[in-house]
């Protein structure tokens, strides 16, 4: 969404554009498949709030949304039961943006310290979650910065792209072609060469290694792919060096769709309007439906760390151990679930050479780092993606939005050379 946005703006404001781009389709990070009539998403699902360069997009595209609601379920000590409202949590997160003390990870936060270790390990497992983090790691600064960021936009309003959330990058890239920029995909760059005004960027197609040269490159690939050194920069950029100091978070997620909505027409369930359910002693601690759309899916969601326990499983462990848990979670025998299995979805964002991870998060002391990765480097280089943005909203699409305008700004100053060539008159 970053490369795309960045990619339309330039291309609209009359600047020959190419887009390289390494997979055989666009939209990286949000990935949408069709089972039938159903739409199982593999990444991004959710619109968080209302940004307005997402929604703009939205309406543009003429996609309908739905928001979502319903009842929230909690599974506690074998029991499952309506939850209490979950605004203690909130509450404790809304103190951050008061904290005057210095940029500590979120585990040494002194307030942590005082709560029960119930309601703490709730809290961590809140942050750890949503935030694909680590809680010895995230900064208070950027989560209070985040907070700030998402009341602004009513963060907690959440939802959903009927028609899927891929049609959005597939509209902006027609878009772009339509503004005359050219979009190659199966074309992964490998080497960046650099100085002032001059790039030459290296990139596979099939067997062959192309040679392109630019005046000016936008990077929109994912943290992950920095960290792992996924593209190689001569010389290196002092960004890269921030960008180091930011992390990529792990998500395990994946989508089990059922012959049945079973869970609503169960005779022992009759769970209806079934929303999310937290099962705080299951693997996967979070679930969701997607009501008020009445699909046959359930999607398990495990943030952070924890995600570690499914790395190495397959697609079909993946759905053997959901419908366990789901089993165990809705006293049910399994048998019964495993016959209503139809496939489980899921993919594995960590391993994805194109990704490298989830999404990102800043650590402790991080922010100016995001700060560097924004700025341009000799009005030659500019580092776009979610984990650019400089409005607190990283790891959603429309951080990957703002960054991709952002960085379209800044690479459309002209260069002094330009502005010479630009007011130079003839004598
Ligand atoms: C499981 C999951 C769930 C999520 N849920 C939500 C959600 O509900 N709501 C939300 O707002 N956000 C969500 N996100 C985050 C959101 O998907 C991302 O923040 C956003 O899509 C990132 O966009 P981007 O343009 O920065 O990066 P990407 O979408 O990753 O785009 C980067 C592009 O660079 C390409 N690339 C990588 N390496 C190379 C290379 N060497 N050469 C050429 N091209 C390369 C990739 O293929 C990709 O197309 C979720 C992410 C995941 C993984």
């Amino acid at each position: 969404m970053a490369g795309l946005t960045a990619a339309r703006r330039l291309a609209e404001a009359g600047r020959q554009v190419l887009v390289l781009e390494a997979r055989d389709r666009v939209g990286g990070r949000i990935r949408t498949i069709r089972e039938g009539d159903q739409i199982l998403e593999l990444g991004a699902e959710f619109i968080h709030g209302h940004p307005p360069e997402l929604w703009d997009l939205i309406r543009e595209a003429g996609l309908s949304t739905y928001p979502i609601d319903g009842t929230d379920y909690c599974h506690r000590d074998g029991k499952l039961r309506k939850c209490d409202e979950q605004s203690p949590i909130f509450k404790f997160l809304n103190q951050l943006e008061k904290w005057k003390g210095p940029d500590l990870a979120f585990a040494d936060y002194p307030p942590l310290e005082k709560l029960s270790p119930e309601k703490r390990e709730e809290v961590i497992n809140y942050v750890q979650s949503f935030n694909a983090a680590d809680y010895r790691q995230i900064g208070i600064h950027s989560l209070a910065v985040q907070q700030h960021a998402e009341d602004e936009i009513q963060g907690d309003e959440v939802f959903r792209i009927r028609e899927g959330y891929d049609r959005l990058p597939q509209f902006l890239a027609w878009k772009a072609r339509e503004a005359g920029a050219r979009i190659e995909l199966s074309r992964p760059v490998e080497r960046i060469e650099w100085r002032r005004g001059r790039v030459e960027v290296y990139a596979r197609d099939g067997g062959e290694l192309l040679e392109l040269t630019a005046g000016k490159v936008i990077i929109a690939v994912p943290l992950g792919v920095l960290h792992q050194f996924g593209v190689v920069f001569d010389p290196v950029p002092h960004a890269l060096i921030a960008a180091h100091q930011l992390s990529m978070g792990p998500v395990r997620r994946f989508t089990l769709l059922f012959r049945d909505r079973w869970w609503a027409e169960h005779d022992d369930l009759k769970l209806s309007k079934l929303s999310f359910l937290f099962a705080h002693d299951a693997m996967p601690p979070v679930w969701w439906t997607a009501h008020p759309w009445e699909t046959r899916t359930l999607t398990g969601w495990i943030g952070g760390p924890r995600s570690a326990s499914f790395a190495q499983c397959t697609r079909e462990q993946v759905g053997d151990i959901a419908c366990q848990e789901l089993a165990r979670i809705f006293s049910l025998p399994i048998d019964y679930l495993r016959n209503q299995l139809v496939c489980c979805a899921t993919q594995d964002w960590q391993t994805d050479p194109y990704a490298f991870g989830a999404y990102s998060y800043v650590p402790a002391r991080g922010l100016d780092a995001v700060l560097e990765l924004a700025t341009p480097v000799e009005n030659t280089l500019y580092f776009a993606g979610e984990h650019t943005d400089v409005t607190g909203h990283w790891g959603t699409v429309h951080a990957a939005i703002r960054s991709g305008e952002r960085a379209a700004k800044q690479a459309l100053i002209p260069t002094r050379a330009q502005l010479h060539q630009m007011t130079a008159r003839p004598a």
